[in-house]
C-alpha cells in the first residue's frame, strides 16, 4: 500500500456522479449527435449505486450507447 495515493490513480476508477467517491464498476459510453461525430464515444464511470441514475440521465436525451462492466471496457481497449 502506498500512503496518500490519489483516488484517481490508474486501475482504481472513481464514479462520475457528482460528489461520489465510490469505485466505478460500470462504463457508460455515450454520444451527443449535435456535437460529436457518430463514432465518437464519451465515457462516464459509475458505481453500482449510480449506474441507473446516470444511464437514465443519458438515456432520456438519447445519448446513451452502451453500458459495459469496467473490466471488460479496460480489456477491450
Ligand atoms: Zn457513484
Amino acid at each position: 500500500m502506498i500512503p496518500n495515493a490519489p483516488a484517481s490513480e490508474p486501475g482504481s476508477p472513481v464514479c462520475s456522479a457528482k460528489g461520489c467517491r465510490a469505485a466505478a464498476v460500470w462504463v457508460l459510453a455515450w454520444n451527443n449527435p449535435k456535437i460529436h461525430t457518430p463514432e465518437r464515444r464519451k465515457t462516464w464511470l459509475a458505481c453500482e449505486e449510480h449506474r441507473e441514475h446516470l444511464s437514465q440521465f443519458l438515456g432520456v436525451r438519447g445519448f446513451l450507447k452502451d453500458v459495459v462492466p469496467w473490466h471488460e471496457w479496460e480489456s477491450a481497449e
